[in-house]
């Protein structure tokens, strides 16, 4: 595992020697020890289209099957409820970084296994689903963007930051999914042209797919062809 010096001593400063769920002791640079790590909630039985947990793997869901989501497939590496929902709360609210560097390489993780197994070939960029800098400001760093990192550096991908959030949002937690399209109307522009044929939008958590979908209308017209959606948590 490669750790650039400021995380190193991230790490070195702030990580536990005991385990952030059972307290029990932890081997090594992480947060979790190896028992409670196998016991979160890996979202491994999802659609293999819009990575809904399901109660089989390697099939659509209905809805997929009647209305396929915009975007060409997703995947989340967990499923959104405890002790995850927890960790990415501490990660996102309590500025617990070294959470959601761990959430994220579990994430990368389980992209090689997926991609790897089904011989699909990764897309070119990973593009970090940006904040507005109000939020950015308010939280201190920016929870898309520091995962999009991860990624990039454990795929080996580049990470392309010509995406915008031009206008504040509200947020979108109490929203329905009618309700969440109109918040995000025009949210989201383009600053560069996109030198790639296939994108990887990176998100903490992928709820309804309203911003997924805002986006990848936006990246198909600026000449995208497929838009893949990684997120650390899929809720049911
Ligand atoms: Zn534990
Ligand atoms: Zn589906």
């Amino acid at each position: 595992m490669l750790f650039t010096p400021s995380l190193r001593s991230f790490f070195d400063s702030r990580v536990p020697s005991s385990c952030l769920l059972c307290h029990g002791a932890v081997r090594g640079l992480k947060p979790l020890c190896s028992g409670c790590e196998q016991d979160l909630p890996w979202n491994t039985c999802a659609c293999l289209r819009c990575a809904i947990p399901m109660h089989t793997a390697g099939y659509f869901c209905g809805e997929c099957l009647q209305a396929p989501p915009v975007f060409k497939h997703a995947l989340c590496a967990f499923r959104y409820e405890e002790p995850v929902a927890g960790l990415l709360n501490r990660y996102k609210h309590s500025g617990k970084l070294a959470c959601g560097h761990w959430l994220a390489q579990g994430l990368a993780d389980a992209i090689a296994r997926h991609y790897g197994k089904r011989q699909m070939a990764l897309p070119d960029c990973v593009m970090p689903v940006p904040l507005h800098w109000r939020r950015l400001r308010s939280r201190g760093f920016d929870q898309g963007g520091e995962i999009g990192k991860v990624l990039a550096r454990r795929l080996a991908l580049p990470v392309s930051s010509a995406l915008r959030r031009q206008r504040y949002t509200s947020s979108q937690q109490a929203l329905n999914r009618e309700q969440r399209q109109h918040n995000l109307a025009g949210a989201f522009a383009l600053q560069a042209p996109l030198p790639y044929r296939s994108v990887a939008l990176v998100d903490d958590v992928l709820t309804t797919g309203s911003t997924a979908h805002e986006i990848t209308a936006l990246l198909q017209s600026g000449g995208v062809e497929e838009v893949h959606i990684w997120a650390i948590a899929r809720t049911p």
